[in-house]
């Protein structure tokens, strides 16, 4: 192989760019990414980069790091077209031949169909530009609204009331990060934001975004009434990007369909991160996910692959959110559990959520609990079931448990 390209700046190219010579990757090998920055971590955004003085922005690795290798960094640039039968990529100046291709194309925030969306002083959050919008605005900012109580909703309502924001979340479901946390830790956090002094509204779905002179005033929610507002931030989630796989042809669901070794339906050509739809060996089922761990670590993987060193992905999957004083921290897949039992008393701000498909854990929720998230990692991965009721009973030690 003489020409690997990665498409996509983010956590799983970069990781890709490092793996491949890692792997042995000898040839040409070039990174292009649609953002203006060398690849530098997301998390941060939503959290100490807004709160943060300065601009500080945090690279995944130095400059230095890509020229050492023989990473060649196309930035700013977008690829607009994967020409399979020619082999080539096709940006907006130019093309680039490859034999071997790296889809990290990642995912874009999700714009809901809201009249007023477009008006001044409304925010989405994906980028460091859009970040550095919303840091500009935070200066002025009295009032904000914040659209979704998910994850990163929620880490910018936080970080809003530590900056002084009058701040409420609109929640259209009847419970926070309902999608993905346990009941328990839905009520946990609804707490800790209520605590932090914003108003959060459960079941609250947002009609209309009302503009004088260009710009938000009020947000009118879906009964008819009027939230003033001087900044809007909408949290909705996102939208995978798999224009460019589904154009040229590959197997795209809500994902670009991999294999378990990450490759798409044309063998040259492997994908990573959030862009990606992989079937789970153990829900048996395509899954997409969202979170740093797994576009790493599936990068690693079709790294190996395009290398000739194809491996079954397995990593277990794991996630962290950092709201106020608080670290949700998540591993496994909690989705096909039907019982969930807690450890620790929640109104102690310190507790965990393990969740069991049977007899089977497959998933823990942990809440200011590091030690419990740790574990959960090492018996996922060794496929260790604790009983319940050891991890109900707050005077059995789990790191016994695992023989
Ligand atoms: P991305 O990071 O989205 O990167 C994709 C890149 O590809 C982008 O730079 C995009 O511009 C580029 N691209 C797309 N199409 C093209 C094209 N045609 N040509 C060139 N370039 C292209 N995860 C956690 O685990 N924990 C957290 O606490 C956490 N907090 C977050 C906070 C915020 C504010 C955000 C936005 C995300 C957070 N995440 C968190 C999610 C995490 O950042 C993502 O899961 C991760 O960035 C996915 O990496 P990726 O490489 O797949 O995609």
């Amino acid at each position: 192989m003489k020409n690997i390209v990665i498409i996509g700046g983010g956590h799983a190219g970069a990781q890709a760019a490092a793996s491949l010579r890692a792997d042995g990757f000898d040839g040409r090998l070039v990174l292009v990414s649609s953002e203006k920055e060398l690849p530098y971590h997301r998390p941060p955004l939503s959290k100490a980069f807004i709160k943060a003085d300065e601009d500080a922005l945090q690279e995944l690795r130095p400059a230095l790091f890509y020229e050492k290798n023989g990473v060649e960094l196309m930035l700013g640039r977008t690829v607009q077209k994967i020409d399979r039968a020619a082999g080539k990529v096709v940006l907006d100046d130019g093309e680039l031949p490859f034999d071997g291709l790296v889809l990290a194309t990642g995912a874009r925030v999700r714009i809901p169909p809201v009249p007023g969306i477009d008006l001044a002083n409304v925010f989405l959050l994906r980028t460091v530009e859009d970040a550095r919008r919303l840091k500009e605005r935070f200066a002025a900012a009295k009032d904000v609204v914040v659209v979704g109580g998910g994850f990163i909703g929620l880490e910018l309502a936080a970080t809003a009331r530590i900056l002084g924001k009058t701040v409420t979340v609109l929640e259209a479901a009847p419970r926070l990060m309902g999608r993905v946390v346990a009941p328990a830790i839905s009520a946990h956090f609804l707490d800790l934001h209520r605590g932090l002094g914003s108003a959060v509204r459960l079941e609250t779905p947002v009609a209309a975004l009302i503009g004088e002179n260009g710009a938000v005033v009020a947000v009118e929610t879906a009964s008819g009434e009027r939230i003033p507002a001087d900044t809007v931030i909408v949290g909705v989630g996102v939208v995978p990007n798999v224009e460019l796989a589904a154009e040229a042809g590959l197997d795209v669901l809500n994902g670009i369909v991999v294999d378990e070794a990450m490759r798409t339906s044309d063998p040259r050509i492997v994908a990573a991160g959030d862009a990606v739809a992989f079937h789970h060996w153990a829900l048996g089922r395509p899954v997409r996910l969202e979170s740093v761990q797994n576009a790493v670590d599936q990068a690693k993987t079709a790294s190996a692959t395009l290398m000739g060193k194809a491996e079954a992905y397995r990593a277990v999957p794991w996630f962290w959110s950092d709201q106020g004083d608080a670290k949700l921290q998540m591993v496994g897949l909690s989705m096909d559990a039907d019982r969930a039992v807690t450890r620790g008393d929640p109104g102690s701000g310190s507790f965990s959520v393990f969740h069991y498909a049977g007899d089977r854990l497959v998933a823990i929720d942990s809440v200011n609990r590091a030690t419990d998230h740790m574990l959960g990692r090492r018996w996922l991965a060794a496929g260790f079931s604790p009983s319940p009721e050891a991890v109900a009973d707050e005077s059995v030690d789990l790191k016994g448990l695992m023989p």
